[in-house]
C-alpha cells in the first residue's frame, strides 16, 4: 500500500522491528518524500524505522534515539554519491524546499546512510556528519553545512566539489521537470 508516490506501508514495516501504525508510518513516509524530492529524486532505501528497545541497543542507538517512538528513519540514496545527494538536500534547503525536521545526520562510511528525524517541540534542525566512522569506537559528529560539506571526509575536495556541483545542477534539472 502507498502511502507517499514513492514509499509503502510495507517496506515502512520491513524496516522497523518495533510496534508501528500506519499513522506513524504515514507522517514518516511524507518528510521522506520531502526529503527524496529534495536529494534530486534519487531513490531512498528505508532501512531502519521505528526500533524495539533491544534492537536499539544492538545497533549502538542512543537512549533517547527518536526511533524508539517511530519518529526517525534512516535512508541509503540509491545511484548517487552520499555526499552530493547531502549537498543536494542542503541547496534545497537553503532555497526553502525543506519542511522541518528535528535531525539530518550522514553517515559516510558507515552504510552511506542518512538519519532524518521528525520535527520536534521546541523545535531543532541540527544538521551533523559522522567523522570517526572506525568499528568500535564512539561516534563523534561534525557540523554538516555547506561551508563544510568540501571538507567532510577529506580527500579530493576539489574534484568533489565538482560533482557536487553537478548534483546540485541535476537537482534542478529533476525538480524542474
Ligand atoms: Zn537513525
Amino acid at each position: 500500500m502507498n502511502l507517499t508516490p514513492h514509499f509503502t506501508l510495507e517496506e515502512m514495516r520491513d524496516a522497523s522491528s518495533a510496534v508501528t501504525t500506519p499513522a506513524m508510518a504515514q507522517q514518516m513516509a511524507e518528510l521522506l518524500e520531502a526529503f527524496r524530492d529534495a536529494g534530486g529524486g534519487f531513490p531512498l532505501k528505508v532501512s531502519s524505522f521505528a526500533r524495539s528497545p533491544e534492537r536499539n541497543v544492538s545497533v549502538g542507538g542512543v537512549s533517547t534515539s527518536q526511533h524508539l517512538v517511530g519518529q526517525a528513519a534512516d535512508v541509503i540514496p540509491l545511484g548517487v554519491d552520499l555526499r552530493t545527494w547531502a549537498l543536494n538536500v542542503m541547496v534545497a534547503e537553503k532555497a526553502g524546499n525543506l519542511p522541518p525536521y528535528s535531525q539530518f545526520i550522514v553517515y559516510p562510511g558507515a552504510g552511506d546512510h542518512a538519519h532524518i528525524g521528525m520535527p520536534t517541540i521546541p523545535k531543532r534542525s541540527e544538521k551533523l556528519v559522522m567523522s570517526s566512522p572506525e568499528p568500535g569506537m564512539p561516534a563523534q559528529y561534525g557540523t554538516l553545512s555547506l561551508a563544510t560539506i568540501g571538507s567532510w571526509g577529506g580527500g579530493l575536495p576539489r574534484l568533489l566539489s565538482i560533482v557536487g556541483v553537478l548534483g546540485v545542477l541535476g537537482a534542478m534539472f529533476a525538480r524542474g521537470r
